[in-house]
């Protein structure tokens, strides 16, 4: 397989990444799918859906899971319904999780994605619950032949390393967002992407500036190479923890399709220029 094939993440009827069409609009060759809503998960959806794709020579890398309830409003609401930490759905979420996992396979694709919510940065229950839940996941997973990859941010690097090795599973990885180290204030990304580069099996390539208070406010998502991640350091470094798979651009504002095309368009001919230079 060709190295760093670009990418953007995209949603059918749910997420914020962009429509199909502009996926194929853009050029790209893969995609990071936001798992459509539950009642659009249907086999004939999945059969259709994939047709589509073939014709627009289009492949999907990584289905990512979401939640109904889940906010992002602010960093405690995210704490608060993010993932599989609040209490009251995880259950249910589970469920939904396996059935998400269910539809990736029958569009063919190995690999589902998910914000896990916020890992506690201390051992503990919560910390215990979260890591018995994830065995669960990734067991299930196992069955269909497939990774969980842990979207980064909420934790710090240290304590991701920690959790990936209490929940002590070999199809669990990480999905690596530079960004969302900066936006949540979790830390320098290019020192956290050295430490847990062996578990990176894909990427979004986003870019963020730092709020004033890391970690109590959120800092602001940026064009790609108008933030803080420094994205030449970002390719160097992924080349050398021996990534080689999708640069998949992320740019969250969908409320703004024109402008998240256009900027979107702007990160892909920034990726091709470095690609040049390092790949
Ligand atoms: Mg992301």
């Amino acid at each position: 397989m060709e190295k760093w094939p670009l990418g953007v993440f995209a949603s059918i009827d749910a997420g914020l990444g962009v429509k199909l069409e502009v996926a194929h609009e853009l050029g790209v060759p893969t995609i990071h799918l936001h798992t459509p809503h539950k009642q659009s998960r249907t086999p004939e959806n999945a059969e259709r859906f994939l047709n589509r794709l073939k014709e627009m020579g289009i492949r999907i890398t990584v289905v990512f899971a979401g939640f109904p309830g889940e906010s992002y409003a602010d960093i405690p609401t995210c704490i608060r319904t993010v993932g599989l930490v609040p209490p009251d759905s995880r259950a249910e979420r589970v469920q939904e999780l396996k059935e998400i996992a269910d539809f990736a396979r029958l569009l063919g694709v190995d690999a589902v994605g998910l914000h896990i919510g916020f890992i506690a940065h201390e051992p503990g229950p919560q910390r215990s619950q979260l890591v018995q839940v994830t065995r669960e996941v990734c067991d299930y997973l196992k069955g269909n032949n497939q990774r969980l990859h842990l979207e980064t941010g909420q934790e710090t690097a240290d304590v991701l390393l920690e959790f990936i090795a209490e929940v002590d599973r070999d199809n669990l990885f990480v999905n690596f967002d530079p960004a969302n180290m900066i936006l949540y204030g979790s830390g320098e990304p290019i020192a956290a992407l050295r430490k847990v580069g062996k578990f990176v099996r894909s990427v979004h390539c986003k870019d963020g500036k730092w709020a004033a208070r890391p970690g109590q406010e959120w800092g602001a998502e940026v064009p790609l190479g108008e933030g803080d991640v420094g994205m030449e350091n970002f390719l160097r470094t992924l080349d050398e923890v021996g990534y080689t798979g999708p640069l998949t651009i992320e740019r969250e504002i969908p409320q703004e399709p024109v402008r998240q095309k256009e900027e979107i368009g702007r990160g892909i001919r920034l990726l091709n220029e470095l690609k040049a230079k390092i790949g």
